[in-house]
């Protein structure tokens, strides 16, 4: 296959689905300006919305522990959220993080600078470290590139376990257009709570019957507790001017907060998966996916983003010692890592899987106009 990139963003034919236009621009972009764009400027636009949706919020959770509940990875997204929601509108959030046994020592002090600063409780989950490491090896041995999908499902899990034992209606997400407009592919970021491959997954790799883990399946999550208990997700990042060289300078001055090399570096497992693992093994930098983002809303320069791309997401003179740590950490032998590095490349279509469903799930909400675009 001939090499490949768009003219307008970086994302290119590691994308293995990717499209292009006559023009050479991909459908990442298309999908942006066609879907996204103008609803999402509109949004901006409306001042008062967040404010009249704020203030609901503070009105509904009057007389109780909390009005509404997020979750602070110690990101940057996740961290001016809160900023916003309590400083700027008072807003008394039911804060947790999950700890899942690779927090980098920054994203620690980050979490804490905030909470202090803001005097906040922090609600920790931690998740039992041996089911951590069993299901985490489960996904090295299955082969598939997904193998940040235990982190990501209990962080999924947990919030809604904690907004539903704390009857919390409102959920607080960073997820955001601003940064993340365009969308990792499916074939290497696979959806997180198909149950079905999950359990498929476990049933084939793991020792640990994992009975403490936080499980929560999207029929659980996204149609029992949205449709029958009315808890809401509301990403306030969208209503607001998100612009990330503005809420990393706010974050450091207001609270000692220390930027990270890389979106998701936070914990060190992912900065080893999305920085080496995935690049590497499966020819997919998701750097180019949070590049892309920052081209279409104006943030980065392409040439820019292109420059960066030719060094690679690791640092290669702290690679190997980075490979023996999660090794170890892990339980295992640097050489059965690297065993799994080597072992044939395997997809979620080669297990048990509820791709259609979710697919039909995915356009019932475009439908209905709560997603904009679809991942594919
Ligand atoms: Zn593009």
């Amino acid at each position: 296959m001939n090499y490949k990139i768009c003219t307008n963003c970086v994302m290119d034919v590691s994308d293995t689905k990717i499209k292009f236009d006559e023009k050479g621009i991909c459908d990442h972009c298309n999908d942006f300006y066609k879907n996204v764009k103008s609803q999402w400027e509109n949004d901006l636009k409306s001042k008062n919305y967040l404010h009249n949706l704020f203030n609901e919020i503070k009105k509904e959770g009057e007389n109780k522990d909390f009005d509404c509940i997020l979750g602070l990875s110690g990101g940057v997204d996740s961290s001016f959220l809160l900023h916003v929601a309590v400083k700027k509108y008072g807003l008394r959030p039911l804060v947790f993080h999950v700890d899942g046994g690779w927090n980098s020592e920054l994203a620690v002090h980050n979490i804490q600078m905030l909470v202090d600063k803001l005097g906040l409780d922090l609600y920790t989950e931690v998740i039992n470290w041996e089911e951590m490491k069993d299901f985490q090896l489960a996904f090295f041995k299955s082969g598939v590139p997904h193998i940040d999908l235990p982190q990501d499902h209990a962080f999924v899990a947990t919030l809604y376990n904690f907004a539903y034992k704390h009857k919390i209606k409102y959920i607080l997400n960073g997820g955001n257009i601003s940064t993340e407009c365009v969308r990792n592919p499916m074939q290497f970021l696979y959806y997180g709570t198909d149950m079905l491959q999950i359990n498929d997954i476990r049933n084939k790799f793991c020792t640990n019957k994992l009975e403490t883990y936080p499980f929560s399946s999207v029929l659980r999550h996204k149609i029992y507790l949205r449709y029958f208990k009315g808890v809401k997700v509301v990403k306030a990042l969208n209503h607001i001017s998100y612009i990330k060289s503005e809420a990393l300078s706010l974050l450091e001055s207001e609270y000692g907060w220390k930027p990270y090399p890389q979106k998701h570096f936070e914990s060190r497992f992912t900065k080893f998966y999305e920085g080496y693992w995935l690049p590497q093994r499966f020819g997919f930098d998701t750097r180019r996916v949070q590049f892309s983002s920052l081209i279409l809303t104006g943030q980065m320069k392409r040439e820019e983003a292109l420059e960066q791309l030719k060094k690679p997401a690791f640092n290669p003179e702290t690679i190997d010692d980075e490979f023996n740590f999660i090794a170890t950490k892990l339980g295992i032998s640097s050489l059965e890592l690297r065993e799994y590095f080597n072992m044939p490349k395997k997809f979620y279509w080669d297990y048990k899987n509820q791709e259609k469903l979710f697919n039909i799930g995915a356009k019932f909400l475009k439908f209905i106009g709560v997603e904009k675009s679809i991942k594919r």
